[in-house]
């Protein structure tokens, strides 16, 4: 069952306009927010993002937080799995078509749930393969829009590769993943590039920040060279729908001794901790 503009359906019925202006310019923005156990993870954290999202493309919050997660309950109860992969999507509505925004224009928006798949246990076991490539996105990486190109040719060329995820790399500096954050860990450190407008400020990011302050595990939250990629001891991938996953591999060179370390299962650890508290609570 997936929601669109008030009414719940099978997705199969779901119709949108094509004059949709996210259909014609991806003018909209979104959001994915895993559910354990049927419970939504950093559910305020995803909604203050989506907020920071809408208010990056100047357009109003169709709903409150509170109407949010009515919604949200309703898919989740109306999906099979336990755990999901929501995803939901707003965009600037219907209307002519023309680049400057339409006025009295009631936004589009769309909310579907998919199963939440665990990482298959060998990425995690033995690490995934990830290359490099220029970050040759738009400088507002900050808002998570729909408008997903760059996004989408960056991460088909990990895909043909054989690799899973694409290390963006701006200006000898490191920015994030295709679709995820890095870390990097030098000398025993956990490095994390800051948030500003070249990468999405991940809400797993936060996570493992915090893992990290509050397990008293040395970290750094600085620009990363893309020397200290090259040379990492080992470098983490996070996202809502990956967690936290070693890349062992980069650009066919394996990273440290090419198998997950010490950082990797440590975090992952504690991220499996910490979920488990979180939802019990
Ligand atoms: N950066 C980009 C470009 C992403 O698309 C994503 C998530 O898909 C992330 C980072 C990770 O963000 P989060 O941990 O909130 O899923």
């Amino acid at each position: 069952m997936i929601y669109l503009n008030g009414d719940f359906m099978p997705i199969e019925e779901a119709r949108i306009p094509v004059l949709d202006r996210g259909f014609i310019f991806g003018d909209g923005v979104y959001e994915v927010i895993p559910v354990y156990s049927r419970k939504p993870f950093r559910l305020a954290e995803h909604l203050h993002r989506l907020q920071h999202s809408l208010d990056g493309i100047r357009l109003s919050n169709p709903h409150s937080n509170k109407e949010w997660s009515h919604l949200l309950e309703r898919i989740i109860a109306g999906n099979e799995s336990d755990d999901q992969s929501l995803y939901l999507h707003v965009t600037r509505g219907v209307a002519k078509r023309d680049h400057a925004f339409p006025k009295g224009v009631m936004p589009t928006v769309f909310i579907m749930s998919n199963p939440l798949l665990a990482p298959p246990a060998e990425w995690l076991a033995t690490g995934v393969a990830a290359i490099t490539a220029s970050d040759n996105r738009w400088l507002r990486c900050d808002i998570k829009a729909i408008s997903l190109l760059p996004n989408v040719l960056l991460r088909q060329m990990a895909v043909d590769a054989g690799a899973i995820e694409t290390v963006l790399l701006r200006e000898g500096f490191m920015t994030e993943g295709a679709a995820s954050n890095i870390f990097v860990i030098k000398d025993g450190i956990l490095l994390a590039p800051p948030k500003n407008h070249l990468m999405l400020p991940g809400i797993t990011y936060d996570v493992v920040l915090e893992l990290a302050s509050a397990n008293e595990i040395p970290h750094e939250v600085r620009e990363v060279s893309e020397y200290e990629v090259r040379t990492a001891q080992e470098i983490l991938l996070t996202s809502s729908t990956k967690e936290i996953m070693p890349i062992t591999r980069l650009d066919g060179k394996s990273v440290g001794d090419g198998r997950p370390g010490a950082m990797f299962t440590l975090l992952h650890q504690l991220y499996q901790n910490y979920k488990s508290t979180v939802m019990r609570g």
